[in-house]
């Protein structure tokens, strides 16, 4: 009789939650040729493949090593005929046509352009293509676009928010949000979330968790810290949402990314002085102060770990975190909370203690 196969060594799981995976990345030049490939889809709408290229990428991040052969990904998971085709052709050519061809294009560059704005989707992007559109100058002077208010505010601080917000410039709107907070109440708890709580060097906005310990006080926390940072001249937009949480209509059994906490979108303006080490870099007009996007979100304080959880990110890392509670424990978990979907009606809540920060 054939001998048992030995389980296989330093398999890479087909989890993202499961892939110990550093900042430091060994295979950029796949992994950002799978990104044009990505968002190409999903400007076309192809969700299937779209995932595919970002599931393939996230693999690739995970390895401590740099990829130099096809042969050596073979025990990989999530890697398809069309993902190694791409690969093959960068390993051989340093490039990859398939996604030249998609850089090179004028519908492509375009939808890309305009959802870089603040406040702008593929769908209003489309649109404006649509009508023939090509430019921020073409848009901006054509009758009958409305621009919403967040729009206006993207395409006003452009500039700003479309470079890269550093460690340092992050630790700043952190202690002007600490300061506010700690005014109006002294059980607050502020805590970094998103990218930077990843350890990334840079982010496209700073992510907090913003809560208090006196259950229920949580949402006017937030109006009032927009509040205090309009009254000190530092809120150059906001987008306030309320809470929709209803424990009792929980668990909501659609795929849902979005939760129900009270949250806002802000842009920030940051002073120079305050940061170490200055502003990232020179603004060259003679500005000393940068517009910075903040995200501020404020559940229940009984919720904060499932939000600390939802908010840290990474995107696949939290959707695979979901499809592993599924698949491979029978259970569901959200933004709000963890469910045993064998017995729905008992969900779990962690014991206070497990789901504060550590001050
Ligand atoms: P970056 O450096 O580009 O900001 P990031 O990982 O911080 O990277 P964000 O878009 O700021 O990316 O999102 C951080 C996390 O918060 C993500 O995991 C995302 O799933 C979650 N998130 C963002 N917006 C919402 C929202 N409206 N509802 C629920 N979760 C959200
Ligand atoms: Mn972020
Ligand atoms: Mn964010």
């Amino acid at each position: 009789p054939e001998a048992p196969k030995a389980a296989p060594v330093n398999t890479v799981s087909q989890y993202a939650c499961q892939r110990r995976t550093t900042t430091e990345n060994n295979n950029r030049i796949f992994t950002d040729a799978f990104e044009v490939l990505a968002e190409n889809y999903e400007f076309n709408d192809i969700e299937g493949r779209c995932l595919a290229f970002r599931r393939a990428a996230s693999v690739l991040k995970s390895l401590p090593w740099a990829v130099r052969c096809v042969g050596a990904t073979q025990d990989l998971p999530c890697l398809g005929e069309h993902t190694k085709a791409v690969m093959k052709e960068i390993l051989q050519y340093g490039r990859s046509f398939e996604v030249e061809k998609i850089l090179s294009d004028e519908r492509c560059q375009t939808l890309k352009l305009f959802t870089s704005v603040f406040g702008v989707g593929p769908k209003t992007a489309e649109k404006w293509y649509r009508r023939g559109l090509r430019s921020f100058s073409e848009v901006l002077a054509q009758p009958g676009i409305h621009l919403n208010r967040m729009q206006q505010s993207g395409f006003l601080h452009y500039g700003d928010i479309s470079r890269a917000v550093s460690k340092a410039e992050a630790r700043a709107v952190g202690n002007i949000i600490d300061e506010a907070v700690h005014v109006i109440t002294p059980n607050a708890i502020l805590a970094l979330t998103g990218g930077f709580r990843r350890g990334k060097d840079f982010g496209h906005d700073v992510d907090f968790i913003l809560t208090t310990t006196e259950l229920g006080k949580e949402e006017n926390l937030l109006i009032s810290i927009i509040e205090s940072l309009k009254k000190q001249g530092l809120l150059l937009f906001s987008d306030y949402q309320a809470s929709t949480f209803d424990i009792s209509k929980l668990p909501s059994h659609r795929f849902e990314a979005m939760d129900h906490f009270a949250k806002c979108f802000l842009i920030l303006r940051l002073e120079g002085s305050l940061v170490e080490g200055g502003l990232q870099r020179a603004q060259g007009d003679g500005r000393e102060w940068r517009a910075v996007r903040v995200d501020l979100v404020s559940p229940p304080v009984d919720r904060y770990a499932y939000t600390m959880l939802g908010w840290t990110g990474s995107r696949m890392f939290e959707r695979d975190l979901r499809r592993f509670a599924r698949l491979e424990r029978q259970m569901l978990l959200d933004n709000h909370a963890l469910y045993d979907k064998t017995k729905v009606e008992d969900f779990i809540i962690p014991r206070q203690t497990d789901s504060l920060p550590r001050q």
